[in-house]
């Protein structure tokens, strides 16, 4: 067996650590060649005297480097786009992560994706890198991980509705009244799934959905009239599809990315030993199902409007709400502010040209500005 060499982008995150335990696991299909993280360099110097790759970069704090490794902001790329990586997994939270998907697909790697932001901000673009390069784009999130597998290869054309469930987050069933005045503890209290805080946020306002919404349309060529949301409180059906003869297949699973992350470094193999725990359907009845409230929760119709648009639209959603996020997150903003910040951006900046890498970057960088000014 050929053993890979992976590339972990973001090691240090919740994905990250999670890939390095399915790693440590598998030990003789795959070899950890390189590691990243932001600042955290006691996490990462840890993980580098366990794994020993041969590349560890610390992108954010050169003063806290270890002996060999490398910083700055061209980690990323040269992490990424190293001759013994075979395999880049894209844990990076935020628009951060373009440059490493789009340099590793353009040099032909597989890069399993966590960073839903960077295909939501230049999905055109990297979908021709992933063409043009040879690489292969497998997404790590659960619904898309689901997808790929109930679609088996099938194409587009069979497809009549992709259905992402979504669990509703910690404010699925509160009202207007106490959703107003929400706080960033209330809103990291995630019911189903133990995440970075950025995507624990997206999660509450409906805004992570709305990105996987537009991560799923670039990813399976499928049009926006035939995607669909469904709330499920037990995030153990991980996405449905509905095929054109009526047939609807889903992929289920105790809510753990171990098996996303996994299968999008196997992808089409199954391996035997994944560690994951027996499906008992017993145990994790009853499964329910209930329409989105989509007026509590504007971020989701945004982001899907914004998807629809083109353009930079996505962009500006992309990163009006990562801006957003990071002041809700510093006790700038309440909660409802990230909704209106975004919807502020859009209306303002959501016609801005979207062709090029430049045009997108630019955009990026607008958005985030005219929300700064907001507040
Ligand atoms: P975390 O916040 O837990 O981790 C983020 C990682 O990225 C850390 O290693 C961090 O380093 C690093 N990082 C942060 N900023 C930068 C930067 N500017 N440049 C380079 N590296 C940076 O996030 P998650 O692991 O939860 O999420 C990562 C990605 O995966 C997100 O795109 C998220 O949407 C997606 N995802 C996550 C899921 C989950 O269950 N957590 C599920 C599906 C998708 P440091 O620790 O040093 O700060
Ligand atoms: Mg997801």
């Amino acid at each position: 067996m050929t053993v890979r060499g992976i590339a972990i982008l973001g090691s240090t995150g919740s994905i990250g650590t999670t890939a390095l335990t399915v790693l440590d696991r598998h030990r003789d299909r795959f070899r950890v060649a390189a590691l990243t993280a932001f600042s955290n360099d006691a996490l990462l110097a840890a993980q580098a005297a366990r794994f020993e790759p041969g590349f560890v970069g610390l992108v954010g704090d050169a003063q806290k480097c270890g002996p060999g490794w490398s910083a700055g902001e061209g980690c990323l790329i040269e992490a990424a786009t190293r001759d013994d990586v075979d395999i880049v997994l894209n844990a990076v939270v935020g628009s951060a992560g373009l440059g490493a998907t789009m340099a590793a697909l353009d040099s032909g790697k597989r890069v399993a994706l966590a960073n839903k932001e960077s295909l939501v901000m230049a999905g055109d673009l990297v979908m021709e890198a992933a063409r043009l390069g040879g690489g292969e784009l497998v997404p790590v999130d659960s619904e898309h991980s689901a997808i790929l597998q109930c679609l088996a290869g099938r194409p587009a054309s069979e497809v009549r509705r992709l259905v992402l469930t979504a669990s509703g987050g910690p404010f699925r069933d509160w009202d207007a009244g106490r959703l107003a005045n929400a706080t960033l503890a209330d809103a990291l209290r995630h019911p189903t799934w133990r995440m970075g805080r950025k995507i624990s946020v997206d999660s509450a306002t409906l805004a992570n959905k709305a990105l996987e919404v537009i991560e799923a349309h670039y990813l399976f060529g499928v049009p926006y009239d035939r995607i669909e949301v469904v709330v499920h409180p037990q995030s153990v059906v991980h996405s449905f599809v509905e095929f054109v003869d009526g047939s609807v297949l889903a992929q289920m699973g105790v809510p753990s990315m171990e098996l996303p992350i996994l299968y999008a470094l196997t992808h089409p193999d199954r391996v035997a030993d994944s560690g994951v725990p027996e499906f008992d359907p017993v145990a994790l009845s009853p499964l329910t199902f209930e329409p989105v409230r989509r007026d509590a929760f504007p971020c989701l119709d945004l982001g899907i409007q914004a998807g629809r648009s083109g353009r930079a639209a996505p962009a500006v959603f992309n990163a009006a709400n990562e801006q957003a996020v990071a002041l809700f997150l510093g006790g700038t903003i309440r909660f409802a502010d990230i909704a209106r910040a975004v919807e502020s951006a859009l209306a303002q900046l959501g016609g801005l040209p979207g062709g090029t890498r430049d045009d997108i970057l630019a955009a990026d960088a607008s958005a985030r500005r005219h929300v700064q000014e907001l507040y």
